[in-house]
C-alpha cells in the first residue's frame, strides 16, 4: 500500500516534464503498479478499467463487476462505478479533475478508444486535447524496488524447481508437448498463478527456432533440448532458458554449447549500471562472432523481467538503454543452426553499481 503512494509521488514528478494536467493509465500491468488494482483485462478490446491522475488527484473508474475489487485494493484511489462503458463516465471524470490535455498511452490505448476518449473530454472541455505518450510507467517499472526483487527471487526460484524436476523426467521418446504440460502442471501445483509464458520445450532442428512450438517430436539422442519456461508467482515474472542434452553429445553439441555458456558469463561479468545494454550485447555478441558463429545469433542478448515477462530496457543492435541498479534484467545468448537446432541459456540478473547479482540459484550446466 505504501508504495503505491511512493509510486505515485515518482509518477507524478514525471508528469510535471509532460505537456499534460491530467494522465489516463490503460495498460493493465502499469494500472496495477500504480494502484494496486489487480483486475487483469481480459483481452485488449476489454479494459477492467482506466486510472486518470492529476498532480492532485488519483482516480481509478471500473466497472461495477470490479467494485469490490477496487475498493479493496485501490487504496487512496476515488473509484467511480460505471454500468455501461468507460466513456460514459469521462466527462463527469474529467470535468471534476478539470482536464485539459489528457495524456494517454499511445502504446497501448487502441485507436478505437482513443477516439472516443477524444470525444469525451470535447464534450466537457471542446478545445481539449489528447497526447500522446511512451512508456511513462514502463520507466519506473524499470528500476525495481527491494519487494519486486524478492517477489523475482520467489518466481525464479519455483521455475528452477520445476526445471529441475522436468530435467529429471525428461527421455529419449518423451515429446515435447508432454515435458511442456508438465512444466505448466508442475508450476501451477507449486504455487504459480500461471506460466509468465507458454513454455518452450524445442529439441532437435525445432531447437533452432528461438520461438519454437512445443511439437509431437520425442525427444532423441546426442541431440539440444531448448528448455525455456518462467512462471508467475506473487504477481511478478520469472524468465530462464537451459539447453538438455540426453546420452552423449557429438563434438559439435559440446563446441556450440561451450561457445554459448562462455558468450554467456562474459556479458554477465561486463553487466554494471552506467553501461548500456547494448554494450553488454556487443560483450556475448563479439564472442560468439569470434567463434564463427555470429551469424547465428538472430536475436537481443537479453530484456528486463517484472510484471510483464518481456519489458525495459531491451538490448539489441538497435534497442540501448543505460543500465541502472536495480534493473532486473536476462541475459540469453543463443547459437541456431537451421536443420540441426540450438543452444540457448538464461539467466536472470539484477544490476548493480559495480556488476551484478545472478538470481538464479541453480548454475549447473555442462562444462565441456
Ligand atoms: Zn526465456
Ligand atoms: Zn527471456
Amino acid at each position: 500500500m505504501t508504495h503505491h503512494r511512493h509510486r505515485l509521488d515518482k509518477f507524478r514528478r514525471v508528469l510535471t516534464e509532460q505537456p499534460v494536467d491530467t494522465f489516463l493509465v490503460s495498460e493493465p500491468w502499469n494500472r496495477a503498479y500504480l494502484s494496486g488494482f489487480w483486475a487483469d483485462d481480459p483481452q485488449l478490446t476489454e479494459s477492467s478499467g482506466v486510472l486518470l491522475i492529476t498532480a492532485e488527484e488519483q482516480v481509478l473508474a471500473t466497472d461495477f463487476r470490479y467494485q469490490e475489487q477496487a475498493e479493496k485494493e485501490a487504496m487512496g484511489f476515488r473509484i467511480v462505478i460505471y454500468k455501461e462503458t468507460l466513456t460514459s463516465v469521462l466527462p463527469e471524470i474529467f470535468a471534476s479533475l478539470r482536464t485539459r490535455n489528457l495524456g494517454v498511452e499511445s502504446h497501448h490505448l487502441t485507436h478505437d478508444r482513443f477516439v472516443r476518449v477524444e470525444e469525451a473530454l470535447k464534450r466537457w472541455r471542446p478545445e481539449g486535447a489528447l497526447v500522446p505518450t511512451l512508456n511513462i510507467v514502463e520507466g519506473l517499472r524499470m528500476i525495481k524496488e527491494p519487494e519486486e526483487i524478492e517477489a523475482m527471487r520467489t518466481s525464479l526460484a519455483l521455475t528452477e524447481s520445476v526445471f529441475q524436476a522436468v530435467a529429471g523426467e525428461a527421455a529419449v521418446g518423451k515429446t515435447e508437448k508432454e515435458l511442456a504440460w508438465r512444466i505448466e502442471q508442475l508450476m501451477r501445483e507449486r504455487g504459480a498463478e500461471s506460466v509468465s509464458f507458454p513454455p518452450i520445450v524445442a529439441s532437435g532442428p525445432n531447437a533452432a527456432l528461438p520461438h519454437a512450438v512445443p511439437t509431437e517430436r520425442p525427444l532423441q539422442e546426442g541431440e539440444t533440448v531448448i528448455f525455456d519456461l518462467g512462471a508467475r508467482a506473487g504477481h511478478y515474472c520469472s524468465d530462464m532458458t537451459r539447453t538438455l542434452i540426453l546420452g552423449e553429445p557429438d563434438a559439435r553439441v559440446r563446441t556450440i554449447y561451450a561457445i554459448v555458456r562462455e558468450a554467456q558469463l562474459r556479458a554477465v561479468a561486463s553487466v554494471r549500471a552506467g553501461l548500456s545494454s547494448q554494450d553488454v550485447d556487443r560483450v556475448a555478441r563479439d564472442y560468439i562472432a569470434s567463434a564463427g558463429f555470429g551469424e547465428n545469433f538472430g536475436h537481443g542478448l537479453g530484456h528486463g523481467v517484472g510484471l510483464a515477462v518481456h519489458e525495459k530496457p531491451g538490448f539489441g543492435k538497435t534497442n540501448s538503454m543505460v543500465l541502472e541498479e536495480n534493473m532486473v534484467v536476462t541475459i540469453e545468448p543463443g547459437v541456431y543452426l537451421p536443420g540441426w537446432g540450438g543452444v540457448r541459456l538464461e539467466n536472470m540478473v539484477r544490476v548493480t553499481g559495480d556488476g551484478c547479482e545472478v538470481l538464479n540459484n541453480n548454475d549447473s550446466f555442462y562444462s565441456f
